[in-house]
Order: structure tokens, then C-alpha cells, then sequence
């Protein structure tokens, strides 16, 4: 069950332009969270900004009681974040939404992260390396200093595989054109294996299109503007294949923000 209470800050560490991780203290969050959920944050005491902020719980440790989150700053309610400071508070939900869903059958999974995707990843990871599922890690961005989670991926990942759509770092293109080459071979596994994806809309819509043709078990977690966070407010419809008439629409805050992708479509029909 989700709780809203106030966090305190324990450390808020840049970690490259624009780039924070924040590390919040609350054992009932830490403690009840799944890979995949995410928290919505309140960024100041009063308004604006009116709505509270979603998050995905990057990593957590519930024997110490903290959760944190991975973020950029792009707007208003980031910029406050990152000005957190050690023992400030802020009103919290969570945890909320459904996380991703791990077959009792997974023995691989492969991680395909974009950008400011990679959040919920080193949470799945370790989650998957405590249950001896080996990982992939396909971590893709921008430019070299838009990376982050190299080094945790490399500690806790089997293998991890960079790119950079500028060639700075890695494989020079995108995520999914590093991946793709190896699908065949991956797809002979299908039985035991998984694909996992965060990131900008073009890379899942990529990742549904490369996991579609090669028929292999995906989940993408999207990052659809929303408001509640709880299902309350209907603001974060997402298309639904199976409803032509785009009435059946699913929530991502409550049905997701993970989904498989014969579940959802990134575009609404016309
Ligand atoms: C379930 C979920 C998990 C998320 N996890 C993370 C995370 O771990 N790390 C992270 O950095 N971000 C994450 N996001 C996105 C994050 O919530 C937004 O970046 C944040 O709300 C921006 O707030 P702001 O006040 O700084 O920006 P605003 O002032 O609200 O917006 C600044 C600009 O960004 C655009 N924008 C804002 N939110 C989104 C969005 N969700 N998608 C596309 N464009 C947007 C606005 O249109 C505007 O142009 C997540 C979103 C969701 C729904």
C-alpha cells in the first residue's frame, strides 16, 4: 500500500549536468517498494508547482530505510529538487504503480535504458542478480556526460554495452541499433528470457517494434505526464491495441508505468 508522508533528505549528490540522485529516508517506502514503482514527489512546501512530480525509485535499501531517485532537471519542479539539501523534507507518495512483472522462468534479461531511462534499472538489477537471472545491460544516451550507472551496472551486470548517439562513448548510433544484431541469437532463448526497456518515446516505440518481430517477452516503463498518480485524476491515458475506438484506454499510474508491449501502443488511434 502507498503512503504519503514527508522524506527527509538524506544526501542529494550531482553526478553530471543536470543530473541528481537524492536519497530520501522512509523505511515503509524502502521497504515496500518493487523494481519498476515509482514515488511522486512534491518539489517545494506550498505551490507552484501545483502538481507533485513522479519518479522512479532507482535503487533502495530496506534494512537502512531509504529510496532514492535519478533525475534531470528540465523544468521547474526538477530545479527545486535538485537544490534539496540534507535534511530538508518533502511530501512523498509511494510506492505506486505496478512495477515490472518477472517470470518465475526468467534466466536473462536484457536491460535497454535511454537516457534518463536507466532510472529504474539498478533497483530491477540487483533485484535479478539476488535471484541469479543474468543480465545485459544496453545503456544508451545523448553523449558521453549524459551517461550514468556505468560503473553500478558493471559491479552488479553480467555485461553492460554503451552507446552514444554522437559517438563520444561506445557504440556510435542508437540503443536499439546496438541490440538489434544480436536479437536472432536472443530470440532462440525466448523460453527464459526477458526484455526490459526505459526511455524516450522513439526508443519504445524501437523496442516494442524489435520485440514484436522477434516475438520476445518485453516490457517498456513509460514516462507519461500525470497528476495523481493514483488513478483519480484519469490524466495519463495510454492507447490500448485491443480498443479500436480508443475508449478502453489503460492509466499508467495505476495499470502501469510498466506494461508489455501487446498491452499498450504509443499512439492513439485515428
Ligand atoms: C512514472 C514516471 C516515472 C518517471 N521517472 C523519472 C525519473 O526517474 N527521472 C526523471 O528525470 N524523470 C522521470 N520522469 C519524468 C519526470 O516526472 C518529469 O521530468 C518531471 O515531472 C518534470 O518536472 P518539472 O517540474 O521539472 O518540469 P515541467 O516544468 O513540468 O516541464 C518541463 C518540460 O518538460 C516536459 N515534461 C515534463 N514532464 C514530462 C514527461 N513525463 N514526459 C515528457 N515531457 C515532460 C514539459 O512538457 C516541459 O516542456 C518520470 C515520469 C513518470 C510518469
Amino acid at each position: 500500500m502507498p503512503v504519503i508522508d514527508a522524506c527527509e533528505v538524506i544526501q542529494n549528490e550531482q553526478v553530471g549536468p543536470g543530473l541528481h540522485v537524492v536519497r530520501f529516508r522512509h523505511e515503509t517506502i524502502a521497504a515496500g517498494a518493487r523494481p519498476g514503482q515509482f514515488v511522486n514527489v512534491r518539489t517545494r512546501e506550498g505551490f507552484p508547482p501545483l502538481l507533485r512530480k513522479p519518479f522512479s525509485i532507482c535503487r533502495r535499501d530496506a534494512n537502512e530505510g531509504w529510496f532514492e531517485i535519478f533525475f534531470k532537471v528540465v523544468g521547474t519542479g526538477t530545479r527545486l529538487l535538485a537544490e534539496l539539501q540534507p535534511g530538508e523534507r518533502r511530501s512523498i507518495i509511494g510506492p505506486l504503480g505496478n512495477g515490472f512483472g518477472l517470470s518465475h522462468r526468467l534466466q536473462h534479461a536484457i536491460i535497454v535504458a535511454g537516457g534518463i531511462g536507466v532510472a529504474p534499472f539498478p533497483f530491477l538489477v540487483e533485484v535479478l542478480r539476488r535471484q541469479e537471472v543474468s543480465v545485459s545491460v544496453y545503456l544508451g544516451a545523448r553523449t558521453r556526460n549524459e551517461l550514468w550507472g556505468m560503473d553500478l551496472f558493471a559491479e552488479l551486470a553480467d555485461e553492460v554495452f554503451i552507446s552514444t548517439d554522437d559517438g563520444s562513448e561506445g557504440f556510435h548510433g542508437r540503443v536499439t541499433e546496438m541490440l538489434q544484431p544480436r536479437l536472432p541469437e536472443l530470440a532462440s532463448e525466448s523460453e527464459s528470457i526477458q526484455i526490459f526497456a526505459c526511455g524516450p518515446e522513439p526508443m519504445l516505440k524501437a523496442v516494442m517494434q524489435l520485440g514484436r518481430a522477434f516475438n520476445l517477452p518485453t516490457q517498456i516503463s513509460v514516462e507519461t505526464m500525470m497528476g495523481c498518480g493514483f488513478g483519480i485524476c484519469m490524466g495519463c491515458p495510454m492507447p490500448n491495441p485491443a480498443d479500436r475506438a480508443g475508449q478502453a484506454y489503460k492509466l499508467s499510474c495505476i495499470d502501469g508505468p510498466v506494461f508489455d508491449i501487446h498491452e499498450v501502443e504509443m499512439e492513439w488511434p485515428h
